[in-house]
């Protein structure tokens, strides 16, 4: 066989993981490795919030690819159909060109989406925070409403911008609240009029926030939001959203402008169009992450349904977690390899070590290995957890020092000027019409001729 091609579509926690083993499996030459992705950065989305919230820099979790990997060559792109039959990926690359890359063992990890519902006005209103060009909108959204409301002299407009609503009562959802929040009283400094009018709503359609927390942490977390003024209410979702308002699941209207739609994940759509089994939207792979019916193709991260080995029911599957994500991605790699030496794969297995929410100011809450932590202990905890986990030197000193800067100097409550319709609400952001199906990849392969047909 000539020199193996292994292609790795997206580096996220998963992707990039699995790329940074095969380097250092493979040896030079050995085999080809190849990346495809949107952008040359790994996001490290758990510090997304506080980048919305202006505690962190973007710049600060965007680590760089480029000093982590030496020998992937880098294809700047989406991939967006995979041609299953000729074993090519195609991409659209970043200046809007088509590429084709075959591949002998594929890798895909290209991680998930907002989720989104059939509910009249949100893609049109909503705003997200799954990525860093959200998280800085959002931040510039928010101020951008206390300016506004504070030049206003009309009560109705003043109510509109000073009322915000957060939907999700997962991680994300609580520590995008908690955290704006914070940024919303700093600003309140410049805005004193504004203080008795601004109003922060967290809501979810579940009974508790954060279940993966357990009762008393869900509730601690619960506590701490309602002492810093958000209001949570739970069991209830968004009815309709327009310009000025949101009505809810219960009926109430709330005048507002800003929508934050934290409400889930849904998988990437490259990996519906495959012909390959998936479930509620994930590629389905067997526990050693290859899928079953075509096992040069592996899946990892979000986007993949892989069954949870350390749980005792049939069908548990692993959570869409950065824990798992991270893990899953060098057990992908060492079953590629064991695949091209026609070695024995393993199963891929992990328990999970628990959860940590920073929700900013000195508030976190912790439950690693099953014991509890809230206050002071969960924020040490949390955010020697995050600095273990960046991955890369420079990115770690800079998360540190932008604490520390904060610590020392407080916040800046300047916006950025992002107020044009770039990229803004959720309708913007996801771009999922450009994804093609296995027979249309299949179709533009052979019209390119640039498929090494192996079917
Ligand atoms: C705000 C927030 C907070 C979170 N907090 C936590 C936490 O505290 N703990 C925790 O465990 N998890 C947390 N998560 C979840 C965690 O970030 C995800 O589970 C994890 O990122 C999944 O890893 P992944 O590699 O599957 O996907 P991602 O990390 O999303 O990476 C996917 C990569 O693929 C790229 N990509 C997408 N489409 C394509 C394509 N078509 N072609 C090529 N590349 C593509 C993307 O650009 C990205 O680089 C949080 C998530 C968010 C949004």
């Amino acid at each position: 066989m000539s020199r193996p091609r292994i292609v790795v579509v997206g580096a996220g926690f998963a992707g990039l993981s699995a790329l940074r083993r095969l380097e250092r499996r493979i040896p030079k030459g050995a085999a080809e490795i190849v990346l495809i992705a949107p952008n040359d950065y790994m996001l490290y989305q758990p510090l997304l919030p506080q980048v919305a919230s202006g505690l962190l820099t973007p710049q600060s979790i965007a680590v760089s690819l480029h000093r982590l990997l030496h020998r992937t060559r880098m294809v700047p792109g989406a991939a967006i159909g995979v041609d299953v039959r000729s074993r090519t990926v195609v991409v659209r690359k970043i200046s809007g060109e088509t590429a084709y890359e075959p591949y002998d063992r594929l890798v895909l990890a290209p991680g998930s989406n907002t989720r989104v519902f059939d509910i009249p006005g949100l893609v049109e209103h909503g705003r997200g925070n799954k990525n860093l060009a959200e998280a800085v909108y959002l931040r510039d959204h928010v101020l951008a409403q206390l300016e506004l409301a504070n030049a206003s002299d009309d009560p109705a407009e003043r109510d509109e911008r000073c009322t915000f609503l957060v939907v999700g009562g997962g991680y994300t959802g609580v520590e995008t609240a908690a955290s704006l929040k914070l940024l919303c009283e700093e600003a309140c400094k410049r805005y004193p009029l504004l203080r008795d009018h601004i109003q922060w709503h967290l809501i979810d359609i579940a009974p508790n926030l954060m279940p993966e927390l357990g009762e008393n942490l869900g509730r601690s977390a619960m506590e701490l939001l309602r002492q810093r003024g958000v209001k949570v209410t739970l069991e209830v979702s968004v009815k309709e959203a327009t310009e000025d308002k949101v009505t809810l699941t219960d009926d109430r209207i709330l005048p507002c402008r800003s929508l934050i739609w934290t409400a889930g994940t849904s998988p990437s759509p490259l990996m519906g169009g495959l012909g390959l089994e998936t479930n509620k939207g994930k590629l389905v792979v067997g526990p050693d992450l290859s899928v079953p019916d075509a096992p040069e193709i592996f899946a990892i991260g979000d986007s993949a349904a892989i069954p949870d080995l350390s749980k005792d029911e049939d069908d548990a599957l692993c959570p869409p977690t950065a824990q798992h994500a991270e893990r899953q991605g060098p057990a992908a790699a060492d079953n590629v390899i064991a695949s091209l030496l026609d070695r024995p794969k393993t199963d891929y297995r992990h328990k999970d070590l628990g959860l940590l929410v920073d929700l900013s100011g000195r508030d976190a809450v912790a439950r690693p290995l099953g014991k509890e932590f809230t206050g002071m202990p969960a924020l040490a905890l949390t955010r020697a957890y995050h600095l273990y986990s960046l991955q890369s030197g420079p990115g770690r000193v800079r998360v540190a020092t932008n604490w520390a800067i904060r610590a020392l100097l407080g916040g800046e409550v300047s916006r950025l000027g992002f107020l044009n319709k770039t990229i803004d609400t959720l309708v913007d952001t996801d771009q999922i019409d450009q994804y093609l199906d296995t027979e249309q990849a299949h179709e533009k392969v052979l019209v390119a001729g640039g498929a090494h047909d192996r079917a």
